[in-house]
């Protein structure tokens, strides 16, 4: 990693910025002004989606606390709609900082794994390449639910005040 550079400062090399830029392909559920949720390339299960602010930050620490807020509150409406899109009896929320930490991508992001009994193995499932035809339709099952859901909508406003 380049030390010179600012951690909040945006990459060319940063793979979620070339997404959040519309240059490199992603199944996208939601987008607004500060903030974007697509699915894992790589999912450890059915639904595994990401969380993530548009604006490049390496990990939360480099985030304003009250954007930390605006991302996890924007994470739970989300776990919500996939628990309900793809009737997961569970999920897991992790959000990993620094490579020590198994951050693969240095861009703050939030992942959403739902958990289903009978792919239950005491652990992580391995993952594995979904195509993006497979993505895009649990996404757009995924945004259904979401939208659906516009009481969490105003929990999100309420705390951006
Ligand atoms: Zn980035």
């Amino acid at each position: 990693m380049d030390n010179t550079s600012s951690s909040s400062e945006k990459s060319d090399e940063c793979i979620f910025c070339l997404i959040v830029e519309g240059r490199r392909d992603a199944a996208v559920v939601y987008e607004d002004d500060a903030m974007m949720v697509f699915m894992d390339k790589y999912p450890i299960s059915n639904g595994h989606t990401l969380v993530i602010p548009k604006r490049h930050h390496t990990t939360i620490l480099d985030m304003e606390s009250k954007d930390v807020c605006m991302l996890f509150a924007l994470a739970h409406r989300v776990a919500k709609a996939v628990v309900d899109a793809l009737n997961a009896q569970g999920f897991s929320i992790a959000q990993n900082n620094g490579k020590v930490a198994h951050q693969v991508v240095p861009h703050v992001h939030v992942h959403i794994v739902p958990r289903y009994i009978d792919e239950d193995r005491g652990r992580w499932p391995s993952r594995r390449t979904a195509t993006m035809e497979e993505l895009r339709s649990v996404a757009e099952r995924i945004r259904e639910h979401l939208l659906k859901d516009r009481a969490d909508t105003m929990d999100v406003e309420l705390i951006t005040d």
